[in-house]
């Protein structure tokens, strides 16, 4: 353990915007976004890709701006920061490609003489609010391809971490991007609901129950929205892994951000032949982790501590059920004495599905490791719950992972890896069950900052279409010996 300081990066020290103050946000950046979609995919292109550029160059201002408020771990930070500038230049990229025309073929008889296209323009003002955990991913991140697309955006980051949208405020306007197209509404949950008030769209990523909330507030306005809330991801250990590597991704994706990652392995599931094995290697691992305060300097700490004092008392609660219950602590169980922010990477067998450390979201540095007879057992286990974000599979026979990936309910499954998704742009990314509606990422994730319009236009047409007035029988006559003709044969 080292460099551990008391901490606590709280709210107030950015203005707790109110209802007023969101809206003349949200009316500045209407006003500057119809330049901005008149630039263009090319003219946008070119800002979006100075934004990555001077991101790239200056990484270390993005990265303090995330250690400013979450003291995390420098690596931790980086490897938001380089997806913020993954995610520029891929938007940036892509967007054309996603939102141009499409046209469609018909195989239907009753509109073969019509064009049919779909079309994509922006919707106006997106809202985006997001959660403290990863600033830059699940913030700023969703924000860019809402530009890219058209849009104006208003961002209301965490209370706890405004830094970084605030950063990319800077960021923007020397990229080029119209004064107030994106802007950030700092505040709390009020300072959210006015946002969903004001905005044409919005993008909400954080709790199951707060996004219920937001849903709810939402319908009131009928403001479309998206989703991505909580998840409590399953890690399947068969017996033919690699045990070396899907240790070794077990304490990078159970311990990485303090735990604190909405696709986190929670929990983990183990043919009980590797069990003793596998859990001896996570722990010797574990053992090995360096926890504190990075500083802002690269190799300093492998995990830093959890964002607030609150936090940090639910993953406690979490342990010392799981204990109390029968479980033992193989490694770390305790809150860090000198500060209540840290708590020491878990490790946890003799665990059961009922604990909670099992059944709810931990998003804390715990592994809790279950064996498991067969992979049947570690599929009906894995499925059972309200959540459905991500799961990992771990197996040397991809075929195998494949197919038992198929079986999981979660909107994302990594096989042999975790986290990729977040980093695999070109395909969604979103919850089953109670982990969320709708995606980002891939083409959904940029259509549905847009109003989508269909077009069918009569390519030739008649002077009087035979459906249209006087209904003189001859066309009724005619489809009702036609249609049977047509649709009526059932397959046999
Ligand atoms: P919260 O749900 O507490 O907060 C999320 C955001 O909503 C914050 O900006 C919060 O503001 C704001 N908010 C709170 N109340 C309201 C309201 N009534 N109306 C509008 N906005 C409101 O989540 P956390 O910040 O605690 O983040 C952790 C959660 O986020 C975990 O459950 C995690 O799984 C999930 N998450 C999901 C991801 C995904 O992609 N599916 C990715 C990352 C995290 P404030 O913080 O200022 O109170």
């Amino acid at each position: 353990m080292s460099q551990i300081a008391p901490h606590f990066a709280g709210p107030g020290r950015h203005p707790d915007l109110d209802a007023e103050q969101v809206r003349a946000l949200v009316d500045r950046s209407r006003a500057a976004q119809p330049a901005w979609a008149a630039l263009g995919f090319d003219g946008r292109r070119r800002v979006l890709l100075r934004a990555r550029s001077i991101m790239a160059r200056d990484m270390d201002r993005f990265i303090g701006a995330v250690v400013r408020d979450t003291r995390k771990p420098y690596e931790d930070a980086q490897l938001e920061v380089l997806s913020g500038v993954a995610s520029l230049d891929f938007w940036a990229k892509r967007a054309e490609h996603y939102l141009k025309d499409q046209r469609v073929r018909t195989r239907s008889p009753f509109v073969f003489r019509y064009k049919l296209e779909i079309g994509f323009a922006p919707r106006g003002v997106i809202g985006v609010i997001g959660p403290w955990n990863v600033p830059m991913i699940n913030s700023f991140g969703d924000c860019i391809p809402a530009l890219a697309a058209g849009n104006g955006v208003v961002l209301k980051p965490s209370e706890l971490t405004p830094s970084l949208g605030l950063e990319c405020e800077a960021l923007m306007r020397e990229a080029g991007a119209p004064d107030g197209l994106y802007a950030v509404a700092t505040g709390a949950g009020a300072t959210g609901e006015a946002l969903i008030d004001a905005v044409d769209f919005l993008q909400f990523t954080g709790s199951t129950a707060t996004g219920k909330r937001v849903a709810e507030r939402a319908i009131q306005t009928l403001t479309p929205y998206t989703l991505e809330l909580g998840g409590n991801d399953p890690m399947i250990v068969c017996a033919d892994a690699d045990l070396d590597r899907a240790a070794s991704a077990a304490v990078f994706y159970g311990f990485g951000n303090a735990g604190q990652i909405c696709v986190s392995v929670e929990r983990v599931y183990v043919e009980e032949s590797v069990h003793d094995q596998f859990v001896a290697k996570v722990v010797e691992r574990t053992g090995r982790l360096r926890q504190g305060l990075g500083h802002g300097e690269p190799g300093r700490v492998e995990v830093g501590p959890m964002i607030s004092p609150a936090q940090a008392d639910v993953v406690k609660a979490h342990i010392d059920d799981a204990v109390a219950q029968g479980a033992t602590v193989r490694t770390g169980g305790g809150l860090v004495e000198t500060s209540d922010r840290f708590i020491e990477p878990t490790v946890l067998t003799g665990v059961t599905q009922s604990m909670r450390c099992m059944r709810e979201e931990t998003f804390g540095p715990t592994l809790p490791i279950m064996p498991v007879r067969d992979i049947e057992e570690a599929i009906t286990l894995a499925n059972d719950t309200p959540y459905g974000l991500g799961a990992v599979v771990f197996t040397r026979d991809r075929a195998r992972g494949e197919a038992i990936a198929k079986r999981l309910q979660a909107g994302t499954v990594n096989v042999n890896d975790a986290w990729m998704s977040y980093f695999a742009l070109e395909v969604p990314m979103g919850g089953h069950k109670q982990s969320g509606i709708g995606a980002r990422h891939g083409a959904e994730g940029i259509q549905k900052y847009c109003d989508k319009q269909t077009r069918v236009v009569a390519r030739f047409h008649l002077g009087n279409e035979p459906v249209w007035y006087p209904h003189d029988g001859r066309v009724g006559r005619l489809l009702r010996r036609v249609i049977p003709l047509v649709y009526g044969r059932a397959p046999r």
